[in-house]
């Protein structure tokens, strides 16, 4: 626009015309940059649960697609320390991979799609077979939350049987979308589920919420075991539960970044 249009132009036509510009121009770049970001973040995700080990050579960490809500970005199958954005695919709600030449996909791919599926509010999930949380799995002891970090598990941390759906003899993987749908109902509203005898699984608003989540779920099962050992653990009530996490949600980017520093180096 030359100046001259520009100072002609009364001031509510003059927003009118920047914002029919912003619409017209900055949306496809704007979701092209968010689905860029999106595999930057998941990359960086893969690398830190490993630094941070909560997953080893198992495990993984999907996105939802930025541009498409019916679709999720996942690496293909690989230990996540090794993920580059090569290897991220896309996948539908049913865990097909859009691609049909895409390479192995994880066997439980179903994890992911069938959370999608049932909580529009998810934008990530991470799986991992966090050893601490496995005794609260197979116990059926229940995750508290131990510290403020953890405050998130005072919305319960369900325990999720696969002979719930999958009868005696299954080989304890969420291989199929029946399995994948019956874990996505025992998580239910909740931020974390335990498997028995497997893991868990954590879900976030955002990436680095998701592996914050998955992180500290570890972390509190660990704490929470040795607790148990020395007395009667006094654990945050309800109301400090709630209150913290309006607290540490605005936090989450500071933990995000030195994390994202130390996997990546940037
Ligand atoms: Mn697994």
């Amino acid at each position: 626009m030359a100046p001259a249009e520009g100072a002609a132009m009364n001031r509510p036509g003059f927003l009118a015309g920047l914002a029919a510009v912003g619409v017209a121009g900055a949306a496809p770049a704007g979701a092209a940059d968010s689905y860029a970001q999106s595999v930057d973040d998941l990359v960086a995700a893969n690398r830190i649960l490993a630094q941070l080990n909560v997953v080893d050579g198992f495990g993984h960490v999907s996105v939802r697609d930025p541009r498409d809500p019916s679709h999720y970005l996942l690496a293909r199958s690989m230990a996540p320390a090794l993920v580059t954005a090569a290897d991220i695919q896309l996948y539908d709600l049913r865990s097909v991979p859009l691609d049909p030449n895409a390479r192995p996909s994880y066997l439980e791919r179903f994890i992911h799609g069938a959370i999608y599926a049932a909580r529009p509010d998810v934008v990530s999930v991470v799986h991992s077979h966090t050893e601490s949380v496995i005794p609260f799995a197979d116990t059926g002891v229940t995750l508290r939350p131990m510290f403020h970090m953890a405050s998130f598990l005072g919305g319960g941390a369900p325990i999720f049987d696969i002979r719930s759906a999958g009868g005696d003899g299954t080989d304890m993987l969420i291989s199929n979308q029946t399995l994948g749908d019956a874990l996505a109902r025992t998580l239910g509203s909740a931020d974390v589920a335990l498997m028995r005898g497997h893991g868990m699984v954590a879900v976030g608003t955002s990436i680095p919420e998701a592996v914050f989540r998955a992180y500290y779920t570890g972390e509190d099962a660990r704490l929470e075991a040795e607790a148990l050992r020395l007395g009667t653990p006094t654990y945050l009530s309800p109301a400090e539960a709630a209150h913290a996490t309006r607290t540490n949600t605005a936090l989450v980017g500071r933990a995000w970044a030195l994390w994202k520093r130390a996997a990546m180096g940037s």
